[in-house]
């Protein structure tokens, strides 16, 4: 289904329509449907039926503007942008597949203008392919590579990365990270460590953490940033292959019951593929708007 097609189909719910119970049931699971989280799904049309019977809507646009307002106070937009006077440290967290490598070039071509000194760090020393993904993006972008050899501790790789680029003053370290959620203990302890070295060696406030989210892949989705969130906490999201889904409620239920902001949005495989998140335009599109 087209991005296109599903928000018709949510649109076309509220045409035509008796705002009763049975509405308000369809409403739910055309949420679910759209990768709403049902608990969240369930919560937003009953907030839905009490503030349309409380300010008396009845009309079509009245309720789709109403839901566009709940929509909005659940969808949470961050704003990154590194400070070229500091040491930032981005560590990019995510499971297999999911588009992390591929972000941390699209990052780092994003914020080359704004910081000169800017140094990928291949710390996804477990997909031996990952390494050799970010070196080969590093040459295409005239961007420096830290990398270690396949199977090394990945918190060196972030250390030497860190100190090559700090070196210089300051500047931003991206650093891509492994994601085994299948063995979670070791990848936990492993994010940790990179966290501890990270913490230290970037400016205060400086560090985030920053998770990709494939956008196809719906609660599953939901489920790894909840594992991330709290192995090492979440400062914001990157949601990926945002061109292939039909569906965005994903990051509704993230920000209601995580609290958890988004950053970026990428929507194909290119550098330039990549868009600060903008949460009005994202519930728009989903509502059809
Ligand atoms: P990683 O295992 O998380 O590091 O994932 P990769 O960065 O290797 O990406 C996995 C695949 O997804 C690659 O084929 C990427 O080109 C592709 N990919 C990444 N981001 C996007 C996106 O926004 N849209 C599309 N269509 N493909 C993407």
């Amino acid at each position: 289904m087209g991005k296109k097609s599903f928000a018709e189909k949510l649109k076309g719910l509220f045409s035509g329509k008796k705002y009763d119970r049975e509405f308000f049931e369809e409403l739910t699971d055309s949420l679910i449907e759209g990768d709403v989280g049902a608990r969240t799904a369930f919560e937003i049309s009953d907030i839905l039926e009490e503030r349309s019977k409380k300010k008396h809507l009845s009309k079509e646009d009245e309720i789709l503007l109403e839901l566009k307002s709940i929509l909005l106070e659940y969808v949470k937009e961050a704003e990154l942008f590194p400070d070229a006077e500091k040491n930032n440290i981005w560590m990019v967290l995510g499971v297999n597949g999911v588009g992390k490598t591929t972000s941390v070039a699209k990052l780092g071509k994003y914020f080359k203008s704004a910081v000169e000194n800017t140094v990928l760090a291949a710390a996804d020393t477990f997909r031996a392919a990952a390494i050799e993904q970010l070196s080969t993006h590093g040459s295409n972008l005239g961007i420096r590579v830290v990398s270690h050899q396949h199977g090394s501790d990945p918190a060196a790789v972030v250390f030497d990365a860190a100190s090559a680029c700090f070196s210089k003053g300051s500047g931003l370290v991206l650093t891509d990270t492994a994601g085994r959620l299948h063995n979670k203990e070791n990848l936990v302890r492993e994010l940790q460590k990179i966290d501890r070295i990270c913490t230290e060696k970037a400016d205060e406030g400086f560090f985030k953490r920053i998770l990709v989210l494939d956008a196809t892949t719906g609660q599953n989705a939901f489920r790894q940033a909840e594992v991330f969130n709290e192995a090492v906490g979440v400062d914001a999201i990157i949601l990926t292959k945002y061109d292939s889904t039909a569906k965005g409620g994903l990051l509704v239920s993230i920000g209601k019951e995580l609290s958890v902001p988004t950053a970026f949005v990428c929507d194909g495989e290119k550098y330039d593929s990549i868009k600060k998140f903008d949460s009005e335009k994202y519930v728009d599109e989903f509502l059809g708007l």
